[in-house]
């Protein structure tokens, strides 16, 4: 019977397609998701409470009253100084991210408000380049650092990296010391920062700020660890145990002093900013520490750090 069989022959079966763009698998349960409403639950799945990854401008919508997010050296770009090249040349990969992303690195700086009290907060962005941090990032959350200083606020970065930019050499590896000092000295200042890690957030990223909060979220089931896991296994030839390097395996080790949900990250925020912020004023206050920051605005530093990035102008 030709219900069976093919009556003609020569006909090609056509290709199951894959899922129209509307909707998405989760990576975890399997659940298929209706993508509007995975975005209005913040990249969130609604059955298992898996945290997808979310971009710069989902956590502006998560995090700041009125969405508002006043964002400085934006303008800031990576310049292929060493002219390195390996599958790729590292220039067309920074003009490829630029395109994919719109944005001109893998991280975003500026002010912003959680519940009226104004922040600096840094947001990585894993879709530039896996979230590496090369002299661009490095400079920034640097300035952002300085900035916080300068106007007394409480500083907020996420994290999302997969570690150093290759790509820029040892100019890379620095941005570690560099990011590290300044937050030593925002620590002086007595000022909180709170770093909060999300999917992944690895290498050179967890080997220098990530890790220098004073408080250190991270959000459920993101990977945080300097080595991967598979690197790790093949390096001592063990298997590793359950959920290793998970956020929850980081907290139950003491890398992490809480694990918390997205839905519920701004009200924490908002209660260690609360907790810690009226400390930092009366400081300040009570002279024990000086206002401004202008010792740590170090015009040389910036100076150097800009002849290596095409900054086209402030903001
Ligand atoms: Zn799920």
């Amino acid at each position: 019977m030709s219900w069976f069989k093919r009556a003609t022959d020569g006909l090609k079966t056509q290709k199951k397609k894959d899922m129209p763009e509307l909707w998405l698998k989760c990576q975890s349960c399997g659940e298929v998701i209706y993508k509007k409403e995975l975005e209005k639950n913040y990249h969130v799945c609604a059955k298992c409470d898996f945290h997808f990854r979310m971009k710069p401008d989902d956590y502006i919508t998560l995090l700041l009253d009125e969405e508002q997010f006043d964002e400085f050296n934006a303008n800031m770009l990576s310049v292929d100084f060493l002219k390195f090249k390996a599958k790729k040349k590292y220039s067309d990969q920074i003009k490829a991210a630029v395109k994919k992303t719109g944005k001109n690195d893998a991280v975003r700086t500026g002010f912003g408000k959680i519940h009226g009290q104004e922040i600096v907060i840094c947001m990585m962005d894993f879709s530039f380049i896996g979230g590496s941090m090369g002299s661009v990032v490095g400079e920034k959350i640097a300035r952002a650092t300085d900035e916080a200083i300068k106007r007394r606020l409480p500083l907020i970065i996420l994290s999302a990296s997969g570690g150093a930019r290759m790509m820029e050499g040892a100019i890379s590896l620095m941005q570690l010391a560099k990011t590290s000092t300044r937050l030593a000295k925002f620590a002086e200042k007595g000022l909180p920062f709170i770093s909060i890690l999300t999917d992944p957030t690895t290498g050179g990223v967890t080997a220098s700020f990530a890790m220098l909060g004073d408080i250190i979220l991270a959000e459920p089931g993101a990977l945080i660890g300097f080595a991967g896991p598979r690197v790790i296994k093949q390096t001592i030839g063990q298997d590793l145990p359950e959920g290793f390097q998970r956020s929850e395996f980081q907290l139950k080790h003491g890398f992490v002093d809480a694990v918390v949900s997205r839905h519920e990250m701004k009200e924490k925020l908002k209660q260690i900013i609360d907790f810690t912020m009226p400390a930092a004023m009366n400081l300040a206050e009570n002279g024990e520490f000086e206002v401004g920051a202008s010792d740590t605005l170090n015009q040389s530093e910036n100076d150097d750090s800009t002849t290596l990035n095409k900054d086209v102008g402030a903001n």
